[in-house]
């Protein structure tokens, strides 16, 4: 039978949309909501730590904190070909961190991204079919995206 578990993780960081028509194409901020769905069967070996569960929750934390939370927060994420803003946030030196991708950083594309950092991370321990399912990228309380591939 398989079994879902959910976990997030939050992060503090800037973006734009550059060729948005309104608001979006100007330099701000989220806190984004990284919340990731793993599937599988639930652990009946006797005696081990995850007997019970799907995978420990600490673990999945401790991926989403280094795979997520670690690469983006308090950092801006910043579109590849949006030239002019990488060169205004250069300016700024050492006391700002830009992150470069090959993506407009909307909440659809980010949640494809971080589902691509997260899945191989899960690792099926005792043969309990686990995988990544999918991925849901808050950026307000009112708006989000899932990946599901
Ligand atoms: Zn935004």
């Amino acid at each position: 039978m398989t079994t879902i578990i959910r976990r997030f993780v939050e992060t503090d960081t800037g973006h734009r949309v550059p060729n948005h028509k309104s608001k979006c194409r100007h330099m701000h901020g989220h806190r984004y909501r990284f919340e990731c769905e793993i599937e599988g069967d639930v652990v009946s070996i006797s005696g081990v730590s995850e007997e019970g569960m799907l995978m420990d929750f600490s673990d999945v934390s401790k991926i989403l904190n280094e795979k997520i939370h670690d690469v983006i927060d308090h950092s801006f994420i910043v579109y590849e070909g949006d030239k002019d803003c990488i060169s205004a946030l250069k300016i700024m030196g050492d006391w700002h961190r830009t992150i470069i991708v090959p993506f407009i950083p909307t909440a659809e594309n980010l949640a494809k991204w971080a589902f691509e950092q997260v899945s191989p991370e899960i690792k099926n321990n005792y043969d309990n079919k686990l995988k990544l399912t999918a991925m849901h990228v808050r950026e307000t309380p009112k708006s989000w995206a899932i990946w599901r591939p």
